[in-house]
């Protein structure tokens, strides 16, 4: 089954319904025509060379137009390629160059600095800009119609979609993702959750997040409404409560820290949310705390805790139960791996561990990625057994260090490598630190991330410069922000005359984790600064 059939099917079996809707104003479409839009696309792409195989970037705010490319694309046998439209532009250059997409849909609004990077490309891709105001998608289609092609019949194995996360080396990395990886995840959902065309799904995460799949197929698939929510509104939690209510969402998705300002600040008591069946949550942990007021503000809702990396989509999923205790303070587990995976924890040679030990998850199963584009070093470190025998290379590493309960549930621990999560974001601090090492002043750099009191992560540079002065943080900030993601933009600059090292001469980064016993020399070496702008 390929992931384009969802669509198909719903917009044959129920085209009057209302697939998606725009709430900040007020536009909707129906399944029939969404169905008509994205086959619109697929005839394009197929006239403009677009093959089974081929990559095409959607560089797109989410919008209805966003909803009907991605569509469009997987029904012309394409993998689509989703750019953060808040991301710098050459990192998404970076990313739609290291693919060699064939088209390039994006917002008209991005296209002269989308083309001042064209250079980066072997072969530039052709340029489709769309006028979000004056007509987007549709207007496009009217003006350049394409005779109808067949929907190409894309094999289980044949990409359906690549994400691109937070590299350890410093660019980011393509995780590729089957037709057959995504429906296996989908049709989980649809089985575990058994919505109906009734529900009224958020779609809260951005396209470029694997939590977007559930949002967007699942409802496809039942034939059920998709409420976008738009970036502003969704880091907004009083708006947002508001809009959950307004808008009847009935099954929620998105990372815990929103929900956590949610409960915090969201005003819920002012709001109807009796249509609310699931809060579903997945991306970081979601301290209990905060969990817990939420559930007493909502207590009609069920909960799960969902698990997994973009690698693997969901493999783990627990049903937090109805009643939370007071003296609880530790999270909740997991979960156990959904149906159609396997689940194994090993210690660092690859035997699983003794029962009620701390090692490795591995996955196994029908949503497991088949690897990163076009990095086959990295695919292969990140299989068990270093491809010794096929069965080890079926088993994804998460890097995620469990322990199985007794009754079979597994309890996250943390990581065993420098990838850190922050508001469900996936950073690699050694991105970071290779965006700085760029900076011409700069000798050492070395990032760690803290835990605030408030359960905030706070991400840390270290710095020593080459003339030894301190940077203008303003200037520091604009420098990072021309290259990486506002949320991978570090809170903290730290000044050394030289990092501190161990005896192996690396550096320690255990010392910089520790902060030192406050002083006022070191409280005024530590310079917080704001979330960037841009
Ligand atoms: P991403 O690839 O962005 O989805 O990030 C995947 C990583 O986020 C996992 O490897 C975990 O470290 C973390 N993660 C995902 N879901 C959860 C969860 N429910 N609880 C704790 N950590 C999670």
């Amino acid at each position: 089954m390929s992931l384009s059939r969802y669509l198909i099917e719903s917009s044959t079996r129920c085209p009057d319904r209302v697939a998606v809707c725009q709430p900040w104003d007020g536009a909707s479409i129906t399944y029939g025509d969404l169905g008509t839009m994205a086959a619109g696309l697929r005839d394009w792409l197929a006239a403009a060379g677009v093959s089974r195989g081929d990559r095409v970037g959607v560089f797109l705010p989410k919008s209805i137009d966003a909803v009907a490319c991605l569509h469009g694309v997987l029904q012309s046998g394409a993998a689509y390629v989703p750019i953060d439209p808040d991301g710098p532009i050459t990192r998404n250059t970076f990313i739609l160059a290291d693919c060699s997409v064939r088209v390039v849909i994006l917002d008209k609004r991005f296209e002269s600095r989308f083309r001042d990077h064209l250079a980066k490309f072997n072969d530039p891709p052709i340029v489709v800009a769309l006028d979000l105001d004056a007509g987007g998608l549709k207007r496009f289609l009217d003006e350049n119609i394409a005779s109808e092609t067949p929907v190409c019949d894309s094999a289980a194995n044949d990409l359906a979609y690549i994400l691109y996360t937070s590299g350890s080396t410093g660019v980011p990395k393509g995780v590729m993702i089957t037709h057959e990886n995504a429906t296996s995840f989908v049709d989980w959902c649809a089985d575990t959750f058994a919505p109906t065309a009734e529900d009224r799904f958020s779609s809260h995460a951005p396209f470029h997040f694997d939590l977007s799949i559930l949002d967007l197929y699942t409802s496809a698939k039942v034939g059920a409404a998709l409420v976008l929510v738009s970036t502003d509104v969704g880091k907004e939690p009083i708006g947002l409560a508001r809009l959950i209510a307004e808008t009847k969402i009935t099954i929620w998705y998105s990372a815990p820290s929103i929900l956590s300002l949610m409960a915090q600040f969201g005003k819920l008591a002012d709001y109807d949310y009796s249509a609310l069946r699931f809060v579903l949550f997945a991306g970081e942990v979601f301290p209990v705390p905060h969990l817990r007021s939420l559930k007493q503000q909502l207590p009609h809702p069920r909960y799960f805790n969902l698990y997994g990396p973009t690698e693997t989509n969901v493999c783990t999923s627990y049903e937090i139960p109805t009643a939370i205790a007071d003296d609880r303070t530790d999270p909740y587990p997991v979960g156990k791996a959904c149906e159609h995976l396997q689940a194994k924890v090993v210690d660092p040679s690859g035997a699983v561990v003794a029962a009620g030990e701390a090692g490795e998850l591995c996955i196994a199963g029908l949503s497991v990625t088949p690897g990163y584009w076009n990095l086959t070093e990295q695919t292969r470190a990140a299989f068990l057994g270093n491809g010794a025998s096929e069965d080890d290379r079926a088993w994804y590493r998460t890097g995620d260090l469990v322990v199985e309960q007794a009754g079979g549930d597994f309890v996250f621990r943390g990581r065993r490598d420098r990838m850190i999560k922050r508001r469900g974001f996936r950073i690699e601090l050694g991105e970071i630190e290779a965006c700085l090492h760029e900076h011409a002043d700069v000798l050492e750099a070395a990032v760690v991330a803290a835990t605030g009191d408030d359960e905030s992560i706070k991400v840390i540079a270290h710095l020593a410069t080459r003339d030894g002065e301190r940077l203008s943080m303003i200037k520091l900030k604009s420098f990072c922000v021309q290259k990486l993601p506002a949320y991978m933009i570090p809170d903290v600059f730290e000044f050394h005359a030289r990092l501190p090292r161990t005896s192996t001469d690396k550096v320690d980064y255990q010392s910089l984790q520790s902060p030192p016993a406050p002083s006022p020399q070191a409280a005024s070496r530590t310079m917080p600064v704001q979330d960037a702008t841009r």
